[in-house]
């Protein structure tokens, strides 16, 4: 996967589209991504007993992966993800400013 939690992306399509939020989740089976505040659906939260409420709240929904793209902490642009191999381990690269991200 070329997102990793905790990656700032920047969404491309969509309702949220430009939206710039953190990797809270990713879901590598299904090529998705959970951003923080991006694709919020509204969802029922049950009441676990009678001290509490039950709640609507709103939570993010997973998009998928080709629909963000990285933005690079070096530079702080959204870029293309290149990659090279560095003492024989995988690292990300930022095609923009070439820094290892
Ligand atoms: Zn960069």
């Amino acid at each position: 996967m070329r997102i990793k939690k905790a990656d700032q992306v920047k969404v491309l399509t969509g309702k949220d589209k430009g939206r710039i939020g953190k990797v809270l989740r990713v879901l590598p089976e299904k090529e998705r991504v959970v951003v923080e505040k991006v694709n919020l659906v509204k969802k029922h939260r049950k009441a676990k007993n009678q001290t509490q409420k039950s709640e609507r709240v709103m939570l993010p929904a997973s998009i998928h992966i080709s629909n963000v793209q990285l933005v690079c902490p070096k530079c702080n642009k959204p870029t293309r993800v290149g990659s090279k191999q560095v003492d024989k381990k995988n690292v990300r690269l930022c095609k923009k400013c070439q820094a290892e991200i």
